[in-house]
């Protein structure tokens, strides 16, 4: 059902914006003269353009937080158990890392960094206190660049050069991936499925990109927050660029956040954990599933 919705969305989205783009394309190319004399016409422009933006932004946010169709080999959350996990992207920092630490450190919490390699060879020495504290490491490309604009060759550049970075500063090797912004294409899900990448993207995210203050990031999470949900802050990064962004917020916010969600009865896991648990769940319904289809043949 959840799936056939999706699907009629993508449709949706996908002729709104092939007909607003067909229309744009003739008006300008060819009707111009012809369409200009009527009122409606005259003033299409200011109107289309904030409409083909307000969709296209619409159609972004649905992919990061639901995905068109299955996608299979994505992971937006865990299985419906009384625990979260807290995953810090764009980092290491110097700034701002060491304090969130400091603050996990403080209330026993795990969480798992999806590090930019490019940060990781400029920070060592923070990259290794993650690890050495106890926290789960993923991939976030070496440079963050865009992935759903990127060809195969570099796509897996980005991802095995972030790869050898983890790898010869921290001694270890991770098979979590998240693609900066959460966006990669079927193709590069593909790729990196072959190479045994799990992909996880979020359930709630912060924004905590978004400046807002530290109460309005501690709402937005605790509203959103739900059994197996998977919890997106940043630890580095700006806007644009892969670092350079005030991380002040997510700082204050985070120990306001664990404590709520304590008291909500919610734990606290590693992403390997989430993702376990979810690949498990998965075994046993493939291990259900004949039972249920012998049921209905007989039917
Ligand atoms: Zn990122």
């Amino acid at each position: 059902m959840r799936k056939k919705v999706r699907e009629d969305a993508l449709r949706a989205v996908a002729a709104a914006l092939l007909a607003t783009l067909a229309f744009e394309v003739l008006y300008l190319g060819l009707l111009n003269e012809w369409l200009g004399q009527f009122w409606f016409f005259r003033f299409h422009l200011p109107v289309i353009v904030p409409l083909f933006g307000a969709i296209s932004v619409i159609a972004v946010n649905f992919y990061e937080y639901h995905g068109f169709g299955s996608q299979d080999g994505i992971i937006r959350h865990g299985v419906f158990k009384p625990y979260v996990a807290l995953t810090f992207d764009d980092g290491p920092n110097p700034e701002f890392t060491s304090r969130i630490l400091d603050i996990l450190a403080q209330k026993n919490v795990r969480a798992t960094f999806f590090m930019v390699g490019r940060h990781v060879l400029k920070y060592p020495l923070i990259a290794r206190s993650v690890v050495a504290e106890g926290h789960e490491i993923g991939n976030h490309t070496f440079s963050h660049r865009d992935l759903m604009t990127a060809s195969r060759k570099t796509l897996l550049k980005e991802v095995h050069d972030a790869d050898d970075a983890i790898s010869s500063t921290l001694g270890i090797r991770t098979r979590l991936f998240r693609p900066p912004r959460g966006m990669i294409s079927a193709a590069g899900r593909r790729v990196l499925a072959e190479s045994g990448y799990k992909i996880a993207l979020w359930t709630v995210s912060a924004q905590d990109w978004r400046r807002d203050a530290s109460k309005v990031v501690v709402r937005r999470i605790v509203r959103h927050a739900r059994p197996g949900g998977l919890i997106l802050f940043h630890d580095s990064g700006a806007l644009l660029r892969s670092e350079g962004g005030s991380r002040e917020s997510t700082v204050e916010a985070l120990p306001l956040v664990i404590d709520e969600l304590r008291s909500r009865g919610y734990e606290f896991v590693g992403l390997s954990q989430l993702i376990a648990d979810v690949e498990h769940a998965g075994e046993q319904s493939l291990l259900e599933a004949p039972a249920h289809s012998g049921a209905g043949q007989e039917a």
